[in-house]
């Protein structure tokens, strides 16, 4: 048996004609960028996030990069983020100019360590001598959110914004004080990825930022399209970060299958859960799933942690199974960052998971002999 770490042509199946039909419409209308079907497809995400404002961008990066650009942060200034993420995080932070200060990960959660936040800026300030902080860019890793709240209260005590990096994330919940919010309506800014591989993934590069603050959302709106406004008048430099109206046709399909698709992801992550119980393979938690919550992980990622990781890889790949490693070297160890002078050892968690992370299929269509296969060779690999 083969089974791949995600199948799209199984998930297009069930959906070719709707899909068709809607990029149909905008072959008719030859309108491209941006445009109606845009403007719709915020509005929908808006809605589904629980933000004021939602606006499409040309992928999550570009999101990352606009959302920075909106609060002015650029040279001298320090924004706060995760040493365990994709690279895009931290790579939007070094292209404005400012420098990203890596924290360690909480080793449950994957997610940053408001502990290490409060340490980093409150303690001995060395990672910090000459910039000003400005901004926190929690990443809610895998498609769990990160532990918002202490890190709101960090954040309002020393005067720093909120990006969330949501781009796993879209539509996990987070339980606030009394209410469930969602990924990207809990700090300024929300930034979403619709990459392919994401769980709402379209026929190219897109994203979003959502905001609850409609002056950033204007700004960002100029941001995207150079800065102009009105057309051909520049008071400020942005950049082309605009969202094509194929991509939000297929989008705004998709989205209507998003928390099912959810659903048959939660139910895949609970069947390797018990499998894999009692083994030394240590199963993802989701840590918010006694909240009474509809959506406390949207497992983008199923990750299991094992000590003998990559003969297990090794032996999943022979056996016809798609793994990977999200991600093998942390961000502060990353060559382009070396001249920032972090050395291994200096953010133990995150040097810790990349060594021991293994992502397993979990998208929606598996069937439970995938499901089977997948769990029992990782079993049997564990024994060898
Ligand atoms: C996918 C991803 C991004 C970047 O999104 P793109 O649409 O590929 O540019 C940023 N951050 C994280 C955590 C991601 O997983």
């Amino acid at each position: 048996m083969k089974v791949p770490l995600l199948d799209l042509k199984a998930q297009y199946a069930g959906m070719r004609e709707e899909i068709r039909r809607a990029m149909d419409e905008i072959c008719d209308q030859q309108a491209f960028i941006l445009g109606p079907c845009v403007e719709q497809f915020e509005q929908e995400t808006a809605e589904y996030c629980g933000s004021a404002e939602a606006v499409g961008v040309s992928s999550g990066t570009d999101a990352l990069l606009a959302a920075l650009m909106a609060l002015g942060i650029g040279p001298g200034d320090a924004v706060i983020t995760s040493a365990y993420s994709f690279f895009a995080t931290a790579g939007s932070i070094a292209r404005t100019g400012a420098t990203p200060v890596f924290v360690d990960i909480d080793p449950v959660s994957f997610n940053i360590d408001p502990a290490a936040v409060k340490e980093l800026l409150e303690a001995p300030r060395k990672r910090l001598q000459g910039l000003v902080p400005k901004a926190l860019m929690p990443v809610h890793l895998y498609g769990q959110c990160a532990n918002m709240t202490p890190l709101q209260a960090i954040a309002a005590e020393h005067g720093l914004n909120i990006i969330e990096d949501a781009a796993q994330a879209i539509g996990a919940e987070y339980p606030a004080t009394d209410v469930a919010v969602r990924a990207g309506a809990i700090g300024d800014m929300g930034c979403f990825s619709f990459f392919p591989s994401k769980n709402l993934g379209g026929f190219g590069d897109g994203g979003m930022i959502t905001t609850n603050t409609p002056a950033l959302a204007e700004h960002l709106r100029r941001l995207r399209n150079h800065g102009s406004e009105p057309k051909y008048y520049h008071s400020e430099i942005g950049g082309n970060f605009r969202l094509d109206a194929l991509q939000a046709a297929v989008l705004r399909v998709k989205l209507k299958h998003l928390d099912q698709w959810h659903r048959r992801r939660s139910r895949n992550a609970a069947f390797y859960n018990r499998a894999f119980a009692g083994s030394p393979a240590i199963t993802p938690t989701a840590v918010y799933a006694d909240r009474n919550l509809n959506h406390p992980h949207i497992y983008n990622q199923y990750v299991i942690r094992l000590e003998k990781r990559d003969q297990v890889w090794e032996h999943l790949k022979k056996a016809g199974i798609g793994c990977e490693v999200y991600y093998p070297v942390p961000l502060h160890l990353q060559e382009c960052f070396s001249a920032l002078g972090y050395r291994p050892g200096e953010l133990p968690e995150s040097e810790k998971a990349a060594n021991e992370t293994l992502a397993l299929p979990i998208y929606p269509e598996l069937t439970d002999e995938m499901l089977d296969y997948v769990s029992k060779t990782v079993l049997q690999a564990l024994q060898l």
